[in-house]
């Protein structure tokens, strides 16, 4: 019998880490190039390029889970990857996961989705988060170099049809889907659907700049020119302003880690594919896990020193807009073998 610890992973800045993000593979059948680089760019530093047996085992991954939730206070655990759903095992580790006193959420580009939904209304998973940048068929086949547009939506319609709470991710930017935003905000009007605008994050190989990036302050200007809206409450730690159209049925949010970060409210912690933590999404450094698991050693203090290490803002890199910062994101990871 597992007994809940009331240890607390705090940081420096008394930031409390209950929030932890597991990145199932470093794979996808999708190849959105803002999160998977293509061949044009140096990347093998930036894809997890250990074989299977370097990667974390479905044993492993549940052992380390397991530690944050009873030994080191986690709450809430997303799955994520890569794609999460492709993963060989993904159906017995979700339903293990679910077998944990955590909110268990996961993130999903939807292309099998109708295959998972049955797991998750077993487990109590009621809450999805689906990627989509595009409305229009051709211009996501383009994105994601696939022709995977119809499944996924008809998934999404599938998702609220049997009473999914569902978020829709849209990376917004620059010449791409920027004429879109007031689309997606309509799509609010009639369907319990929740779109979340993100501005577009440098990682390795994806050929950010700041000019690409369309601001939190932008889109709500762009949306404001056509709708009444009201802003909504946000829960403590959430990375987004939400918003709703008045007398629409969905809602609409921004994910500002670019004009307006939310560094200060930070408890998120992150595992990758290959078993490594990542105290920030942005940070370059990166804390072994598995080789400690393998060798038998207790993986939390191990956790702890990484969390006490963890910089005030960006993993440490100077802000966005420096000139040159890009650099820096090009030694990190690529965001799919991140864990976005
Ligand atoms: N494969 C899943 C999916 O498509 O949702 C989960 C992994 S994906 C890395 C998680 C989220 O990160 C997606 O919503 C994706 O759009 C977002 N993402 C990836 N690269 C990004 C970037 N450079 N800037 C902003 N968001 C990004």
């Amino acid at each position: 019998m597992y007994h809940i610890t009331s240890f607390m992973l705090q940081d420096t800045f008394g930031r409390t880490h209950d929030y932890l993000r597991i990145s199932f593979t470093d794979k996808c059948n999708l190849k959105c190039f803002y999160c998977k680089p293509d061949g044009n760019t140096p990347i093998d530093h930036a894809l997890c390029t250990s074989t299977a047996s370097e990667k974390l085992s479905s044993a492993e991954l549940l052992s380390i889970a397991s530690d944050f939730v009873y030994k080191m206070g986690i709450k809430k655990i997303r799955i994520t990857g890569g794609e999460p759903l492709i993963r060989k095992d993904a159906y017995y580790l979700i339903k293990k996961l679910g077998e944990f006193p955590v909110s268990l959420a996961i993130t999903t580009n939807g292309v099998f989705l109708d295959r998972f939904l049955p797991l998750f209304k077993e487990i109590g998973l009621m809450s999805v988060n689906i990627s989509l940048d595009s409305l229009i068929p051709s211009r996501f086949n383009e994105i994601t170099k696939t022709t995977t547009f119809e499944k996924v939506y008809s998934n999404i319609e599938l998702a609220i049809e049997q009473g999914f709470h569902v978020k829709i991710n849209a990376v917004a930017m620059k010449n791409i889907n920027e004429d879109e935003i007031n689309d997606f905000v309509e799509w609010t009007r009639d369907l319990p659907i929740h779109v979340r605008f993100i501005e577009f994050m440098p990682f390795a190989g994806n050929k950010w700049e700041y000019e690409k990036v369309v601001s939190y302050k932008q889109i709500l200007d762009k949306i404001e020119s056509v709708y009444p809206i009201e802003k909504l409450n946000d829960e403590p730690n959430s990375t987004t302003k939400s918003y709703r159209v008045k007398s629409f049925l969905g809602t609409f949010a921004v994910i500002s880690s670019i004009t307006a970060p939310f560094c200060e409210t930070c408890n998120r912690i992150r595992l990758t594919t290959d078993g490594k933590i990542k105290n920030c999404l942005f940070s370059n450094e990166e804390v072994d896990l598995k080789s400690a698991l393998r060798k038998g050693e207790d993986i939390v203090p191990i956790v702890q020193r990484a969390i006490m290490a963890k910089h005030a803002e960006r993993g440490g890199i100077a802000a966005f807009k420096t000139r040159g910062v890009e650099s820096k994101y090009e030694e990190g990871r690529a965001m799919i073998s991140i864990g976005g």
